[in-house]
C-alpha cells in the first residue's frame, strides 16, 4: 500500500482534482490519499477566527460568505451530474453552517479556533471523495480525527496512530482509495488540534510509517526538492536523491516543500519518500531513502525568524555544569535550541520559538551575563555528504560568504550540515552567492580552461 499526499495547490482548482483522480487511476497500488485544504483556505479560516475572536461579527460573516461563494463556484466545475452537485452543495451547506455557528460565541477559545481551522481539510476531503463516488470509483473517507493523535507536547503518538489506523483499515480492505485529512488530529483532551502549518506532509509520513507503507509520495507544485529556495534563487535544479538525514536537515532548516518533521516517521520505519509534481507527473522528482548518490554538497536552505542569545559565564574558568544549567532553562520552557557555539566562558544559542524569550533570559541572568539578544536572524544551512571531502567544503562556503557578516558558524555536529547565522537582511544575497559558488563555479572554471 502507498500513501499519496496532495498539497493546497494540487487540490486548489476543480481541474486539479480531476487530474488527481487520473493520477490515482494510472497506478494500480491501493492508496491512502491525504489531502490538504484548497490553497488559500487555511489562511482564510485563520482570518475568520481573528474576526470572531475580536467580536467583529459583520466582518467575520462577510469573510465566511466570500469563502462559501468560492466553494459554491468550485463544486459547479468539480461535479458533472445533478446528484454529484447536490451532494457537493450538501457538504458545503453543512460545513459552512458549522463555521457560521461559531460567530458570536463568547468566549471564542483556542479549542473552537482549532475546530474552525480544521474545516479546510474536512471540506476538501469530503468534496474529493464525493467526486470519486460520483465517478463510481471504489473509495472511502476515513476521518483523521478517528486515528491521528498527539500528546500533551503536541508530538504525534505513532504507536497509538498505528493501532487505531490498522483496526480501521481492516474494515475497508475492499476499497481501492482511502481518503483522509492531512494536518488535523486530536490532543489528549480529545479536542480537535493540528500538526502546525504545512502539517499535511507530516500526516502523510505518520500514516506511511504507521502502516509501514511501500512508499510515501508527496505531490506538490514543483518537480522535487531543489538545491536552493526557488522563490529566492533563479538557477535552482531538482535533486534526484537524498538520504533521510539530508532531507530531514533541509526540511528542519527551512525548505518549505516539506514540513520540518516530515522525515522523522518515514525514517524511523524505513519508508521511502518520493516528492512529485502534480503539474508534471512524468518528472522523476526526488527520492528520499537510506542511500543517495554521492554528490558532496546537495542543497541550501534558510530558516527565518531566528533569535540569537549570547550568554557569558560569570564564574569564568572551569565553569563545568554551566551548559547543563543553561539547557535546563530551555528545557523548562520547551524551547528547542537550533544552533550552539561555545568558547571557554561563553555560549551562544539560537531559537526559533521566542514565545518564552523574556522568561528564559530572566532565568539565565540569575547566573550568567547576557549580551542584548538579536532578533531577525537567519540560519543558512548547507546540506550534503561531507564525510568524503572535509577539507574543501568550509573553504568554499566561507569564500562565497566573504562580503556577508557571519554571526555564528556550526560545522561537524553531523556529516550532513554546515550552518551559518546571519542577519535576515542578507538572506537573499547569501542564498544567491552560495548557489553560484557551490553549484556553478567549478563547471564555469572547467569551461574556461577547456576553451583555452
Ligand atoms: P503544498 O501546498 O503542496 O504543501 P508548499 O507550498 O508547502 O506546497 O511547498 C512547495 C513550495 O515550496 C514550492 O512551490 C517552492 O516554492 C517552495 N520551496 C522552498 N524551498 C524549496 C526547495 N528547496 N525545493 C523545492 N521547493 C521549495
Ligand atoms: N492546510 C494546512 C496549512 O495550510 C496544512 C497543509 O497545507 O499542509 O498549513
Ligand atoms: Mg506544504
Amino acid at each position: 500500500m502507498q500513501v499519496w499526499k496532495f498539497g493546497g495547490t494540487s487540490v486548489g482548482k476543480p481541474e486539479r482534482m480531476h487530474s488527481i483522480r487520473e493520477l490515482l487511476e494510472s497506478d494500480p497500488n491501493r492508496k491512502i490519499v491525504v489531502l490538504s485544504a484548497l490553497s488559500g483556505t487555511t489562511n482564510a479560516l485563520i482570518s475568520i477566527g481573528e474576526s470572531v475572536k475580536a467580536y467583529e461579527e459583520e466582518q467575520a460573516i462577510s469573510k465566511i460568505d466570500d469563502l462559501k461563494t468560492h466553494y459554491s463556484l468550485f463544486i459547479k466545475e468539480l461535479y458533472s451530474t445533478e446528484a454529484g452537485l447536490a451532494k457537493g452543495q450538501e457538504i458545503i451547506d453543512s460545513e459552512f453552517g458549522f463555521i457560521r455557528s461559531l460567530v458570536g460565541i463568547k468566549p471564542f477559545t483556542i479549542k473552537q479556533d482549532k475546530e474552525l481551522v480544521a474545516e479546510g481539510e474536512i471540506l476538501s476531503t469530503k468534496m474529493f471523495q464525493a467526486y470519486l463516488e460520483e465517478k463510481g470509483d471504489s473509495s472511502v473517507l476515513l476521518p483523521a480525527l478517528d486515528f491521528m493523535r498527539i500528546d500533551a507536547d503536541g508530538e504525534p503518538e505513532l504507536n497509538t496512530i498505528e493501532e487505531k489506523l490498522v483496526t480501521i483499515l481492516n474494515q475497508h480492505t475492499d476499497k481501492q482509495t482511502i481518503v483522509t485529512q492531512g494536518f488535523i488530529c486530536r490532543n489528549p483532551r480529545e479536542e480537535v488540534d493540528n500538526l502546525k502549518r504545512g502539517g499535511s506532509d507530516y500526516t502523510a509520513s505518520l500514516i506511511g510509517g504507521a502502516i509501514r507503507a511501500d512508499e510515501i509520495q508527496i505531490w506538490t507544485d514543483i518537480d522535487g526538492m531543489h538545491n536552493n529556495d526557488p522563490r529566492i534563487v533563479k538557477r535552482t535544479f531538482p535533486i534526484r536523491e537524498l538520504t533521510f538525514e539530508e532531507a530531514a536537515e533541509l526540511a528542519y532548516f527551512g525548505a518549505k516543500i516539506l514540513h520540518p518533521s516530515t522525515i522523522t516517521p518515514a525514517k524511523l520505519r524505513g519508508v521511502p519518500v518520493r516528492l512529485k509534481n502534480t503539474m508534471q507527473p512524468e518528472a522523476p522528482g526526488t527520492l528520499i531513502a537510506n542511500q543517495s548518490s554521492d554528490r558532496e554538497i546537495k542543497a541550501i536552505a534558510a530558516k527565518d525568524n531566528i533569535t540569537a542569545i549570547y550568554i557569558h559565564s560569570t564564574r569564568m574558568l572551569n565553569a563545568y555544569g554551566f551548559l547543563r544549567r543553561v539547557f535546563e532553562i530551555f528545557e523548562k520552557y520547551k524551547t528547542p535550541v537550533d544552533m550552539i557555539t561555545t568558547s571557554e566562558v561563553s555560549v551562544s544559542v539560537t531559537i526559533d520559538n521566542s514565545d518564552h524569550l523574556e522568561a528564559i533570559t530572566a532565568e539565565l541572568r540569575e547566573f550568567a551575563d547576557l549580551e542584548e539578544h538579536d532578533r531577525d536572524q537567519n540560519i543558512i544551512c548547507i546540506v550534503g555528504n561531507f564525510s568524503a571531502d572535509k577539507e574543501g567544503i568550509a573553504l568554499k562556503v566561507l569564500e562565497a560568504m566573504k562580503n556577508i557578516p557571519i554571526r555564528m558558524i556550526s560545522y561537524g555536529a553531523s556529516e550532513h550540515n554546515l550552518s551559518l547565522l546571519i542577519h535576515s537582511k542578507y538572506k537573499s544575497e547569501a542564498l544567491n552567492v552560495l548557489n553560484e559558488r557551490l553549484f556553478y563555479y567549478e563547471d564555469a572554471m572547467k569551461n574556461i580552461f577547456s576553451a583555452q
